[in-house]
């Protein structure tokens, strides 16, 4: 844990008791500050109370009577749709309001920190799709090359319950826009940009409102080094802001298609390969199409971000290369199921948008693509262009009807459920072929959780040939 250094003696409150919220309470109390915690859910506060948290309700008037400070979750909204009412009081009673992302960049170095031959490092990942996979790869590949990593943020662990540095740690950390939008302070050493498209769009009142939030990352404070995507104009117009000039190297420009030209440093995936230049001259390369892990030019994308990133640590391109070759994937996100009668399974359940989808349908020559759920706002125009793999979708989720009429240009069948899905699609499905779950749509409609539902694909895969 890191105990949070600036509030001791102080009155901290914590709004929402999710897995954030409950380490964000520990590790302020841990520095010495009084943490009182509320949730909107009985069953949460309950489980605070009994492991020890004093519960104040936030929704009284004159909660904030000698409040320090506000540390809200990422799924309460500050101010789209519209703002939470405690966070709108604590505004109204000058209480200044922070996340946890916050309170660790204040915390997280030490005086300890000068008795360490090489000071730790952060590096926080960003962007619209790909930041757990990127995230997960810089991890792996920094620990495959000796040096001690944490991984956390929006992929599973709080940032604040990570252990304390060690000499020459690097710490990973994914930061979505819901929480860049809101930290105080965020002040990584490399701050990396994977790409931009539309996404949660309620909660930032549209894209601009989105990008804002995942620019701050590279406002506050500056990065020494920024990775940034430039197959969109947002992160070419950032990169152009964070340069001096031609030959500027504190930016690394990353494209998965593009050769990348001028004199500065890049690093770039076209036709399976990776090459990085720097001032004019390709200084390294990586086969991409032997890395099993890592299918298709998103994950190439991802690829050439954690190659750049981990390149500012000092790793050479070998030592790159050999770990990436080693790395696992994560489950959800491209996932190999089972490969049968030359017909493979794969989970790609993370593909909760319209961008993530049509990535997962260039990666495959030729797919049963089990589709649908909770659409998102914007529609589903944006994969009509990548159908032409597709050789019949199956569609899931409580609107499937209507869901499948969008999908003009690709054969369709109405399935509405996941068992429905799989038992038609593998009845269909020829050797060479995939079986491919990417929804382009949120799972609320059926399940808990996206990862409710790819776990409920891999069962029925699973029962399908036991
Ligand atoms: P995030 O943490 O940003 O949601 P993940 O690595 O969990 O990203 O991947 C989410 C979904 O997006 C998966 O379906 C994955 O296959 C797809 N994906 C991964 N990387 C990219 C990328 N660079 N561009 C587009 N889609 C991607």
């Amino acid at each position: 844990m890191i105990p949070v250094q600036g509030y001791t003696g102080k009155t901290v409150a914590v709004l929402g008791l999710g897995r954030s919220g409950r380490a964000a309470a520990a590790a302020l109390a841990a520095g010495g500050a009084h943490p009182v915690v509320w949730d909107d859910s009985a069953v949460a506060r309950d489980a605070a109370k009994e492991a020890g948290f004093d519960l104040r309700d936030l929704t009284k008037p004159d909660a904030f009577d000698a409040v320090a400070c506000l540390i809200v979750s990422p799924g309460i909204p500050h101010l789209y749709p519209s703002p939470n009412p405690v966070i709108a009081a604590a505004w109204d009673a000058e209480v200044p309001v922070d996340n946890d992302i916050g309170l660790f960049f204040r915390s997280f170095a030490t005086d300890e920190w000068e008795s360490f031959d090489t000071v730790p490092r952060v590096i926080a990942v960003t962007g619209s799709n790909g930041k757990s996979t990127t995230a997960a790869l810089i991890h792996h590949i920094v620990v495959e090359n000796g040096r001690p990593a944490q991984l956390a943020g929006n992929i599973g662990r709080g940032v604040l319950d990570i252990e304390p540095a060690h000499d020459g740690e690097v710490v990973v950390l994914e930061l979505s826009s819901y929480q860049t939008d809101l930290a105080r302070s965020m002040t990584p050493d490399v701050a990396v940009f994977i790409n931009l498209s539309p996404d949660h769009l309620d909660r930032h009142a549209g894209l601009g409102g989105y990008f804002a939030a995942k620019r701050r990352l590279f406002a506050e404070g500056g990065p020494d080094r920024a990775v940034i995507g430039v197959d969109e104009a947002e992160g070419r117009y950032m990169a152009n802001q964070l340069t001096e000039g031609p030959g500027d190297d504190r930016v690394i420009r990353i494209s998965s298609g593009q050769k990348l030209g001028g004199r500065g440093w890049t690093v770039f995936a076209r036709k399976g390969f990776l090459s990085e230049y720097r001032k004019g001259r390709q200084v390294g390369s990586v086969d991409l199409r032997a890395i099993g892990g890592l299918p298709g030019a998103h994950n190439h994308q991802n690829a050439c971000a954690a190659y750049a990133a981990c390149r500012t640590l000092g790793l050479g391109p070998k030592g790159i290369e050999a770990a990436m070759q080693s790395y696992p994937g994560l489950p959800h996100r491209s996932q190999v199921v089972l490969d049968r009668d030359g017909v493979r399974f794969v989970n790609d359940s993370k593909a909760t948008n319209v961008d993530s989808a049509a990535q997962a349908l260039q990666a495959f020559p030729k797919i049963r693509w089990i589709c649908g759920g909770l659409q998102k706002e914007g529609g589903l125009d944006g994969l009509l262009p990548h159908l032409d793999h597709v050789a019949k979708g199956y569609v899931i989720g409580r609107e499937a009807a209507s869901f499948a009429r969008q999908l003009t240009g690709c054969e369709t069948e109405v399935c509405g459920t996941m068992d429905v899905a799989v038992t038609r699609a593998a009845a269909d499905a020829k050797p060479g072929e995939v079986v491919l779950l990417a929804p382009a749509a949120a799972s609320f409609d059926q399940y808990d959780s996206f990862e409710a539902r790819g776990d409920d694909f891999i069962e029925r895969v699973m029962a399908l040939f036991r």
